[in-house]
């Protein structure tokens, strides 16, 4: 059978589950995300090892940003689901009362999410509680960069749920082209800005809307009056967290001229000090996906500007967490989101040409990072760089508050999710207005004349 056929097939039974089964209770759809949880409790090990073998993960990282991470999501959306699914009254007009309105967020149908390799647990399984917390039936498509994770995720979800409800593909290039010639109800992407476009291109043959959690260049300006210790520290965990390879990741520094020598000194006693004389034996540094993407970022780097690391390992997958300065925005460093565990710095004298710098490149970025202590500076940066989100004095930390929208503007997305926002981003808000039968004002219809003057003075 062919994957186009065989996809076709997939579609239509989820369909036909979905439509005999509209709309799934909340009891449901609560018990569904419980067994999910179960499953992955019952899972952490293989899923702790195969992180392991894929991306060489610290089992410590592996927990905070993809096992736990989840669990901790199903915990809070299995408890916040009842309130979620209430209808949302809203306030209704004098000119058409007697009435009521609500707004009934209704499930969207048969979803597609397409995952990326950095994050293969979260990034898979994030967006798939958001699509079965709001009431829908998904088919999930792995990366094929980390086989030992998909294979570990297809066999949890398929032998947990039936397959006209979750259907998990294990593939690559060939199985999203023939996926997307099938018509979903809401396609949810998360990879590069790239395949992005074409995952985009595709949807519009069915008119299918897309939420794009794409990349880009995310800035970190470390102002004059930044807390320079706090600042070195947090952009080395937001930069080496996963080896570089998050999207949110710090890609580059924008540092203030008059401080750049002192955060430099600290920014590569720091690397030392967590990594050691030799990175490649130390214990916390993961590896990157495959040899392709450890030549490409070793080719970003421009030994002559090196002032830490520098070195690398192809065949092993190694790079060292590395720091390049006196970069220039031409450099091929600034040419294209690093993605792994090299950062280059840029100096500026006057905290707008950051501002400047940042609105040069062209992709609006995913994250923005402020390290200042002064709360006008915070305010100015916060207001004239636009980006899918920010953190002030620290990085990465905006994406794991639930209570806040997670997505990018621009080059780096469309839409967002995460708590809430994720139940709203799989749902249709439905606009539901219930007028009253008691009281009739038959002002309102035809015959219209003389009526007009009338309506106007009264509105006057
Ligand atoms: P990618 O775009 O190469 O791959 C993502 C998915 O698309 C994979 O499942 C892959 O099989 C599929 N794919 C790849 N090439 C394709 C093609 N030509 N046609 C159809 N499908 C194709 O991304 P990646 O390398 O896995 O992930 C890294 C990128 O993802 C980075 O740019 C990173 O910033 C971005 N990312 C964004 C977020 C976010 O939440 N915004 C999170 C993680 C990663």
């Amino acid at each position: 059978m062919s994957l186009d056929t065989l996809f076709e097939k997939k579609v239509q039974q989820q369909r036909a589950f979905f439509m005999a089964n509209q709309p799934l209770s909340l009891s449901y759809r609560q018990q569904q995300l419980s067994l999910l949880k179960d499953a992955i409790f019952d899972h952490q090990e293989a899923l702790t090892e195969a992180l392991s073998l894929d991306l060489n993960k610290p089992e410590f990282e592996s927990y905070v940003t993809e096992i736990g991470y989840v669990l901790n999501e199903l915990k809070s959306t299995i408890k916040q689901l009842k309130k979620w699914v209430k209808p949302q009254k809203v306030n209704t007009p004098f000119f058409l009362q007697p009435a009521t309105s609500y707004i009934h967020s209704t499930a969207l149908g048969v979803c597609l999410i397409i995952s990326p390799f950095n994050y293969p647990v979260a990034l898979t399984l994030s967006p798939l509680i958001a699509a079965l917390a709001a009431g829908n039936c998904c088919i999930v498509k792995t990366s094929e960069l980390t086989p030992n994770v998909s294979r570990v995720l297809k066999q949890l979800l398929n032998s947990l749920f039936s397959s006209d409800y979750v259907h998990c593909v294990n593939g690559d290039v060939e199985h999203v082209t023939a996926l997307l010639t099938q018509k979903f109800d809401h396609i949810f992407f998360t990879g590069s800005s790239e395949v992005g476009k074409l995952v985009m291109q595709q949807a519009a043959q069915h008119l299918t809307p897309v939420t794009l959690e794409l990349g880009g260049k995310s800035p970190c300006i470390v102002c004059a009056d930044a807390n320079i210790e706090i600042a070195v520290k947090r952009i080395v965990y937001g930069k080496m967290l996963n080896t570089g390879q998050t999207c949110v990741a710090p890609d580059y520094v924008l540092v203030d001229d008059s401080i750049k020598s002192e955060f430099l000194k600290q920014l590569t006693q720091r690397i030392k000090s967590l990594y050691g004389a030799e990175p490649i034996k130390s214990k916390d540094l993961g590896r990157i996906v495959n040899t392709q993407h450890t030549k490409r970022i070793s080719q970003l780097i421009d030994p002559d500007k090196v002032i830490i690391g520098g070195r690398f390992d192809i065949k092993n997958r190694y790079i060292a967490p590395t720091v390049m300065v006196n970069v220039e925005l031409d450099d091929p460093i600034m040419q294209q989101e690093v993605f792994g565990p090299v950062l280059p710095v840029l100096g500026f004298s006057e905290v707008e040409d950051a501002v400047t710098i940042i609105r040069s490149l062209p992709s609006h970025p995913l994250a923005a990072y402020i390290f200042s202590e002064g709360k006008s500076t915070q305010d100015l940066l916060v207001s004239q760089i636009q980006a899918g989100g920010m953190a002030i004095n620290h990085c990465v930390q905006q994406l794991a508050n639930p209570n806040l929208p997670f997505g990018g503007v621009g080059l780096s997305g469309i839409g967002s999710y995460h708590g809430k926002y994720g139940f709203d981003c799989f749902s249709h808000q439905k606009s539901v207005l219930k007028a009253a039968t008691w009281f009739d004002l038959s002002f309102a219809y035809p015959p219209y004349k003389g009526k007009l003057s009338k309506l106007k003075k009264f509105l006057e």
